[in-house]
């Protein structure tokens, strides 16, 4: 069965075309600064011409926020695009180019299954203690809780870890770190999530590319008073002038971050180690909740190629078996879809760094559903 995947972003297209079940990945393609979701979309049977895999079986889509429906992927039917639209004022950003890119796919492969994949339904088995937040009952009731994002890529990794350490996720508890320009850090008690570090929306939790993560909710009516700014000013500076980029002062990309922070610059060195940090403390909170931990990992973007940026989460956690052996945190370079472990000998914890494969669990969620 060949399986198109498409995550469809508002700034970018991501597209890849897989052999299922085999898992062969046969093409992939990323549209940057598209001028809208529809026309991209509607220009993937040309790109896929010219590469001779024209053939479309099913298309998967990523969709990033399902509410309280969904646990598992579904085929798209009108219903289920009601649902999705409903989750909208949730995921503002993130779910409407799932949407257009949804509705144009229907029109260019008609009578071809479309699945969505979300990326809550790995945190929907969340106890109710990580998802609530203590607000009025009448918030509750009307959509005001913790969903968490990156499900997808989290379960990737507990697969992953389980499958390099010979040992069923049913066995271990995993604290997953995906650190890319949207980071979440994960607990994944014996095969469930637990918790996870975004919450309602993508902005709570870690420090991130332009995203602020945790901030007290005071600011809203704080800066509101002080300075006229209006919730949705205060919000939009949250999603996007904030993070990384805010600290640093020269943009989210840690690259740069880092060579300004070598040179002693202190906007660079201060962005740094608040993102540290916050990441460090969320894994103490995480190895808390579940009583312990046994593996740690780390992807995406930063997770993948900061080897400062793990040693600086990793400093300090000693005192809970993770112990990184620096020299094998430094020689990291992923190629193929391998997963060092860089912990010491003697280190409790195994700690593992590999790439996250989010295109192919679509295909995989796409073909498991159409295939029963
Ligand atoms: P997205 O969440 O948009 O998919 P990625 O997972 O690709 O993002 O992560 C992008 C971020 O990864 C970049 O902004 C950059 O900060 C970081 N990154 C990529 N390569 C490196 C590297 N070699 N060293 C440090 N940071 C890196």
């Amino acid at each position: 069965m060949r399986i198109l995947v498409i995550n469809a972003g508002s700034s970018s297209v991501k597209l890849s075309v897989f052999d299922m079940p085999s898992g062969e990945q046969r093409f992939e393609h990323e549209m940057e600064k598209i001028a809208s979701v529809e026309e991209a979309v509607a220009a993937i049977p040309a790109l896929l011409r010219e590469k001779n895999a024209a053939q479309v079986d099913a298309v998967g889509h990523r969709v990033a926020h399902g509410g309280m429906k969904f646990r598992d992927a579904v085929t798209l039917n009108a219903e289920v695009m009601a649902d999705i639209k409903d989750c909208v004022p949730l995921a503002p950003l993130h779910n409407p180019p799932a949407i257009a890119g949804i509705a144009i796919a229907a029109e260019t492969w008609p009578g071809v299954p479309q699945i969505a994949v979300f990326d809550t339904a790995f945190h929907q088995a969340m106890p109710a203690r990580a998802t609530t937040y203590a607000v009025p009952e009448r918030w509750r009731d009307a959509g005001v809780r913790r969903y968490g994002f990156h499900g997808t890529s989290h379960q990737y990794m507990m697969e992953r870890v389980a499958a390099e350490l010979a040992m069923p996720a049913s066995q271990f508890r995993l604290i997953s770190c995906h650190l890319g320009n949207g980071a979440s850090v994960c607990a994944i008690n014996r095969g469930v999530s637990v918790d996870t570090s975004m919450g309602m929306t993508a902005l709570e939790g870690l420090v991130m590319g332009t995203r602020s993560g945790d901030v007290d909710p005071g600011v809203f009516a704080y800066l509101n008073r002080t300075q006229a700014l209006s919730p949705a000013e205060v919000e939009d500076a949250l999603y996007h002038r904030s993070g990384l980029a805010a600290l640093s002062g020269i943009g989210n990309d840690l690259r740069d971050i880092e060579r300004r922070a070598a040179q002693k610059d202190a906007r660079a060195e201060l962005a740094i180690d608040v993102y540290a940090y916050r990441a460090r403390k969320y894994i103490g909170a995480y190895a808390a909740a579940m009583g312990g931990v046994e593996a740690l990992s780390f992807t995406a973007g930063i997770g993948e190629n900061s080897a400062l940026m793990r040693r600086r989460i990793c400093e300090g956690l000693e005192c809970l078996g993770i112990v990184l052996d620096h020299d094998a945190n430094a020689a990291v370079k992923l190629e193929g879809f391998e997963a060092p472990q860089i912990q010491t000998a003697d280190s409790r914890v195994k700690v593992l760094v590999t790439r996250t494969r989010e295109q192919w669990m679509i295909a995989r969620e796409t073909h498991r559903l159409l295939s029963g």
